[in-house]
């Protein structure tokens, strides 16, 4: 990770911190997605080959797995904390804040964390923190562990990897892309990444209920302020009609956002899995004056300046009139 004093000790730190624990346990937030479950897979292939004690670990809540993501080397994953977490270093994954990982077991005091994230709204709960929001990906930020640590990635490394930089840069072409992305793609290439394996593993595939929800998500879709807001729902009943689990919503929003004219996309949709009346909100922002992670921060979520979310109890009207409103004071 280039200059800046203050971000090259603490890669350091978090260099120091990999070398000398003995048991980590590896770790990542709650409704995982590529960055996430790549990177946290190819970390603990990292610490397993330094011949580490170090499992990872998802939440039982979480399983199974997004079926894009099920390829991954994670079938023997932790789904509940080991009985010696306390003697372990935990490191967490692409996780802006400690309650974004749903365990109650990591909130311990006193648990020993290394957090390794490109969020720049991370609250920095770490024992150790390396957060670079210059990175495009927590997987970029492994991807620099890795080679700290004289590492050489296997296929299955440089796999995980490549999956966490294609899903949060929108296969290179997000505004967070640089050329360390490309350098770094081409690296993993070259270690035996099967890009079109890949790519057809993450992108195609896809289960029918994910396209039945889409197409209602579409239906469903709603423009405000002269388009300036695109907005669509999905609700419970959308999901149960669809065949749909939750996770295929992912990726509804990135179709709003394209839309001419749009600044904000927002999907509101029912948490199926969560307290009643639950709803998640994911936030896309297509213009650059728009910070979307300043709005979801105002309703105790976060992200990127370009795609945020929270979790709310309000419904549609209040919902829309809340967007409406923090939409037209970012782009007075
Ligand atoms: P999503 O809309 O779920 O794809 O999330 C977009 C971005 O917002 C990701 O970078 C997430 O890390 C972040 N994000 C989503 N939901 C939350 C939340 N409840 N709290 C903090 N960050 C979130
Ligand atoms: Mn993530
Ligand atoms: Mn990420």
């Amino acid at each position: 990770m280039i200059p800046d004093n203050g971000k090259r000790s603490s890669r350091e730190q978090a260099l120091d911190e990999l070398r000398s624990a003995d048991k980590l346990i590896v770790v990542t937030h709650e409704n995982p997605d590529g960055d996430a479950l790549g990177s946290l897979a190819a970390m603990r292939d990292i610490l397993v080959s330094l011949g580490k004690d170090s499992p990872a670990f998802i939440d039982a809540r979480e399983l199974p797995l997004p079926q894009e993501y099920q390829f991954l080397p994670l079938d023997d994953v932790l789904t509940a904390p080991p009985p010696d977490l306390e003697e372990r270093t935990v490191v967490f994954l692409d996780c802006g804040s400690l309650e974004r990982n749903a365990a109650e077991a990591f909130r311990h005091p006193g648990m020993h964390i290394l957090n390794i994230d490109h969020h720049h709204d991370n609250t920095r709960f770490g024992t150790v923190n390396l957060v670079d929001p210059s990175a495009s990906c927590t997987a970029e930020v492994v991807w620099d562990l890795m080679h700290g640590l004289g590492v050489e990635p296997t296929p299955e490394i440089a796999e995980a990897l490549y999956v966490g930089l294609i899903t949060d840069t929108g296969r290179f072409m997000y505004e967070n892309t640089g050329p360390r992305a490309h350098l770094m793609a081409a690296e993993l290439i070259e270690a035996g990444v099967d890009v079109q394996g890949i790519y057809r593993r993450v992108y195609e595939g896809v289960p029918y209920g994910k396209l039945a929800l889409l197409a209602r998500g579409l239906t469903k879709t709603r423009r405000y302020d002269k388009g300036r807001l695109t907005v669509t729902e999905l609700d419970a009943c959308d999901f149960a009609e669809s065949g749909a689990e939750e996770s295929y919503s992912e990726g509804v929003v990135d179709h709003l956002r394209s839309v001419e004219g749009t600044a904000v996309a927002a999907l509101i949709r029912d948490r199926i899995t969560a307290a009643d009346g639950e709803r998640k909100v994911s936030l896309r922002a297509s213009d650059d004056r728009v910070d979307v992670s300043r709005i979801a921060r105002a309703q105790g979520g976060g992200g990127h300046r370009q795609a945020a979310g929270f979790t709310t109890t309000m419904q549609w009207d209040e919902l829309v009139e809340f967007l409406r409103h923090a939409v037209a004071q970012q782009l007075q």
